[in-house]
């Protein structure tokens, strides 16, 4: 009997939930990095989900599960990341109200995105508040449900629909590798993998700079960091969550990390040769596997592309400054 935080059952009532309203992702190959690596390559590329990243298939089969009562007092978050626009693009197409706690010195793009689509934005500071203490307290004033990132059992089982579809279109894969900043991807990932493939071995890829996670799998307790400094934005987290945790310490093998250096690197082959804008974050896994961080020679490796949301000089300044 499992006493995990998620089950196999959890991910398919996602995917159903899911069934319509999320894109099922293309599943793309590349006979250049299968010679580069030796290995049979399966990229999954949720770059091309709805608003830019995976975050949409836990965002949504959150807030589809609210009661009644949860959806007419609506949801908040406190991420400014691509989840913030993953609720607030899920709480429109549920007809739900939704507040988005950010920095007061947030990326304008990344304002106006949020409330492009239909979301109320509130600002905080950075330095002298806790946004999480403030998404609680505006939460319990005004009657709002909170969804967090990652630690929580319906996003993860949500997020976990990336690899079904994935296991779906390959069958069985010898690896599978997704990016890693709070664990709600890779524990719902491996809880597909566990089910539809289960010789897998599954791995985790964090920044260089911030491998408290590699650090926790080792030590078997959640370690905590100050924010990293790297340009993978989304996965700038200082610690696994309690549920996210329960899941990899069960069902991930390893978790490997890479340089910044190595995810530009990565997302010039994607933009040059695949013809994909990938954002630094997004490329963590495909980094592992070019970089020779995993030993992939003669194997069926997944490979997750998590997200592509990158403004546009940003990214010709980094692949321009790679030479
Ligand atoms: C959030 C995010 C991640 C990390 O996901 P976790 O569930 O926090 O581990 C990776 N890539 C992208 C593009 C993201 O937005």
């Amino acid at each position: 009997m499992s006493t995990l935080p998620i089950t196999f059952e959890d991910v398919a009532a996602a995917h159903e939930r899911l069934r319509g309203v999320a894109h099922r992702t293309p599943v793309l190959t590349s006979s250049t990095a299968n010679e580069r690596t030796g290995a049979q390559l399966f990229f999954k590329c949720e770059n091309l989900q709805r608003m830019g990243a995976f975050k949409f298939r836990g965002a949504y089969n959150a807030i589809a599960q609210f009661t009644p009562e949860q959806k007419a007092g609506g949801v908040i978050t406190f991420s400014s990341g691509n989840h913030a626009q993953a609720i607030a693009l899920s709480a429109r197409l549920l007809g739900v109200k939704a507040v988005i706690v950010m920095p007061h010195d947030a990326p304008a793009v990344k304002v106006e995105a949020t409330r492009g689509y239909g979301g109320e934005v509130v600002f905080y500071d950075r330095y002298t508040e806790d946004r999480e203490a403030l998404g609680k307290r505006l939460a319990a004033e005004r009657g709002l449900t909170l969804i967090p990132p990652y630690d929580h059992a319906h996003v993860m089982a949500g997020q976990g629909t990336a690899a079904k579809e994935l296991f779906e279109e390959t069958g069985e894969l010898d690896l599978l590798l997704t990016p890693l900043g709070g664990g709600g991807l890779l524990s719902g990932c491996a809880t597909a993998a566990h089910a539809l493939s289960p010789a897998c071995t599954v791995i985790g890829v964090e920044p260089e700079a911030g491998n408290d996670g590699q650090r926790s799998l080792q030590s078997g307790e959640i370690v905590h960091i100050d924010t990293p400094k790297t340009l993978a934005d989304g996965a700038q987290t200082q610690h696994l969550g309690n549920l996210t945790f329960a899941v990899i310490r069960e069902r991930v093998s390893e978790i490997v990390t890479v340089s910044d250096a190595e995810l530009v690197d990565t997302m010039k082959f994607f933009a040059s040769r695949m013809k994909l804008v990938v954002e630094p974050t997004g490329c963590l896994a495909a980094a592992a596997v070019l970089h020779g961080k995993v030993d992939v020679r003669g194997k069926r490796v997944g490979v997750l592309i998590s997200g592509g949301n990158v403004d546009l000089l940003r990214f010709a300044e980094l692949v321009q400054a790679a030479g």
